[in-house]
This record gives structure tokens, sequence and C-alpha cells, in this order.
């Protein structure tokens, strides 16, 4: 009898994995290791002789291709087995509300963490499901979990139904995803794949094929200073001059006033004393066009806020931080339209979307693998009101099986 998606995904909620943005050894916590050797342990039993942990925390696995065919591409499945810093993740009890008949879930553990309709208008779509969620006192950790456990369902899945064809498909599963370091020790070349899926999205049949292009921008300025009893008309405070700039800025591009496609530039620090002033920036658009033009924007905020300090000084300097997959995504649109195409095969309306943010797969498609974002079917992610229904994370299980079927079939 094959383990069922959710049982697999209670035994892994309770593992903490919190990753930890302070330290600096990959895994940023020695605990993500827990989780991962379960999941090698589980992978052998299943029958992926290759299942294995490596000294960075990754899991690695390969579903050996069972077609006749030798042209279909490698795919990858990945997931990341850390939770976020931001709400605590140690001794998670999920609960089960069994056909779920609407209205608000109370988390039995801490009375004010209440799961409302109000606020999460897709529980009417659960109707008649198994929801999962946690006592209310941790995260649950479907994020990414749920992917977890729909990969390792679906190759539980894959291995004992052979007559199902398929190509070699590659499993990895990641350490720190949640503080950004996610595929920073990744080796590509041992991965072998062509393209991959992160399976790390939420509600049933969404694909996310775009991210944030994101820079970075870090303003120092320069100022003339002076002992203050002496300062008239001399003085030049860089505080003043970065606190300038700061006003300035357009309160029409900001984080708290856009939504959908719109981009942000966004002050994320400031430091300085009368000499010398530091802002630091992110940029945030979906094409690369709409950040040169915010970010040459800055800096003529900051040459205008400049000319009434004649005596000071500034440098203005970009980072990229990571681009928009779209652009490497749209060179093989099947990637995604097969995706599509298996979402429907599930029984589900596909939602195309875009993703606010970054993931692993906007990092990974720049590192030479294609990789957009496929539905975990979890919900309030990184917070204590976090939930997934047992019959979505079966639909991702199941859309992991037809695309790897599709592939097969067009190749
Ligand atoms: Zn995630």
């Amino acid at each position: 009898m094959a383990v069922s998606v959710t049982d697999r995904f209670l035994r892994y909620v309770v593992i903490d994995t919190q990753s930890d943005a302070k330290s600096p050894s990959q895994p940023s916590t020695e605990k993500q290791k827990d989780l991962g050797r379960v999941l090698v342990e589980e992978l052998l039993e299943i029958g992926v002789a290759d299942a294995h942990l490596d000294e960075h925390g990754y899991v690695y696995a390969t579903i050996p291709s069972n077609t006749s065919k030798n042209n279909v591409p490698v795919i990858c499945f990945c997931s990341h087995m850390d939770t976020a810093p931001d709400f605590s993740g140690t001794n998670v009890k999920p609960q089960i509300v069994r056909n779920y008949q609407g209205g608000d879930i109370k988390l039995p553990g801490d009375r004010s963490q209440v799961i409302r309709t109000a606020d999460y208008p897709v529980l009417e779509t659960l109707i008649g499901h198994d929801i999962v969620t946690s006592d209310g006192t941790t995260l649950l950790g479907a994020d990414d979990k749920a992917g977890i456990a729909e990969i390792m369902a679906a190759a539980e899945f894959l291995i004992g139904n052979p007559d199902i064809k398929h190509g070699t498909i590659r499993i990895l599963f990641t350490t720190d995803e949640e503080i950004g370091r996610g595929v920073d020790k990744v080796d590509l070349k041992k991965l072998g794949a062509d393209f991959g899926y992160t399976m790390d999205g939420g509600a049933a049949g969404s694909i996310e094929d775009e991210t944030f292009s994101a820079d970075a921008v870090e303003i120092a300025v320069k100022g003339v200073a002076i002992h203050p009893g002496f300062a008239y008309g001399k003085m030049e405070n860089a505080i003043k001059i970065a606190g300038d700039i700061v006003a300035r800025l357009p309160r029409d591009m900001a984080p708290e006033t856009t939504k959908g496609r719109d981009g942000f530039i966004h002050p994320t620090g400031v430091s300085g004393v009368m000499e010398k002033a530091n802002v630091s920036f992110i940029i945030r658009d979906f094409t690369e066009e709409g950040l040169k033009s915010k970010e040459a924007l800055l800096e003529n905020i900051t040459k205008q806020v400049m000319e009434n300090y004649p005596g000071s000084t500034y440098t203005f300097t970009v980072k990229e931080q990571y681009r928009n997959m779209k652009v490497v995504l749209d060179r093989n649109p099947e990637i995604v339209e097969y995706a599509v195409e298996a979402i429907r095969r599930a029984g589900m309306e596909p939602v195309r979307g875009s993703i606010r943010g970054g993931t692993d797969g906007s990092r990974l498609s720049f590192m030479g693998l294609p990789c957009p974002n496929i539905f975990a079917g979890g919900h309030a992610f990184h917070s204590p009101l976090e939930f997934v229904s047992h019959q979505d994370m079966e639909k991702a299980m199941n859309t992991i099986v037809e695309l790897a079927k599709v592939w097969e079939e067009r190749a």
C-alpha cells in the first residue's frame, strides 16, 4: 500500500527545520539534515537507489527512465526543506479538520488564532476537504513540506506503476531557501537536469513563471562637517541630506502602494552621522526597463537634493540581485505549456501568475536550469494560520505524475 501524501506530510512537519539567516554555515542549521536523512531513508525504501544527502544538506535522487525513447529531457522536481525564521517551527502539532464544512477554523493551542473565511476566501473552495493546520502556537511548515510530500508520493507512485512511461526524473530537496541561500551550493552538473519545477506555490492549479527582477542600490553621502557653533553658512549635514532623499521618494511607487505588476523603490536601511550617511534601497520591477527607469528616477532625486548642498558629494551604486525568470522561460515555452497541460489533466483550471518576489527557481533559471513554480497547495505561509488541504496535495502529486507523462509522450 502506498503511503498517502498527507501521512508523509504529517511525518515531515514535526521535524524542526527552521533556517537561520545569522548563521554563516550551509545548511544554516544542522537540524535541517534531520529531515534530509529521513527523506533519503524513505527514498531508498521506495526503490530510489541513488538517494543521498550531501555535505551541504541537499538531498539528490533519481527516478530512472523507463521508456524506450532516448530523447526525453531530464526534468527535476525541487522543494525546500527549511521553514521560515519568521515564526517558530519547534514542536509542530498538526491538526486535521476532516470533511471541512465551511466557517472559521479555531486553532486549539491558541484561542486567539483563527483562520477566518473573511481573510482566506479560498476556504470556500475547500468544502469537503481534509484541512491540515498547526495548533496555532507554531507555523505548520506546508511551505514547503507540502511540496516535499507531493514529490515523495509521486516518486512512490511512478515506481509502483511501471506502466506509466517517463524519462529520467531528478529530485532535489534544498536547505535555506527561506533565507535566500537555497541554491548557493547546488551542483547543477551533478544534478544533470535540462530544466526543473519548484513545487512551492500556493493555491491548487496555480503556476508561476514570472518573478520580480531585483537590484539593490546603495547611496553614500559625504556632507560637510563642522563644529555646530561655527557652522553658519557652512555645515551640510549628511543625515539631513539622506532624509531629504527619502522624503522625495514617489509615494505611489512603494511596496505599500503597489500591487499586481507594478514595481517599487523601497528604502531598507539608513545610517549616518553629520559627516556621512548611507541609504540602502531595494528596487523591484517585472521588466528590465522598469527596473532601470526606477534607478534613474532615484538617481535624479539624489542629484536634485544634492544641488542644495554644493559642498557635499555622493556615490550611487547598483548591485544586481536576481532577474525575472520569464526571460529564460520564454526561450523554452514548452516548459510552462506542458505544466499547464498537466494541471489540466489533473482536473484543475490552470491559473498563471507572477510572484512579487523571487524563488529558488528564479536563481536556478539564470544558473542554467529554467525552473517555473508549481502550486503545492498551502496558504498563509510563514504564520501560525498556515494550512493545506489533503485533496490539494493529492492534486499536486497528480500534476507531477501527469507532467512526467506529458514530457514522455511529446518527446
Ligand atoms: Zn517556500
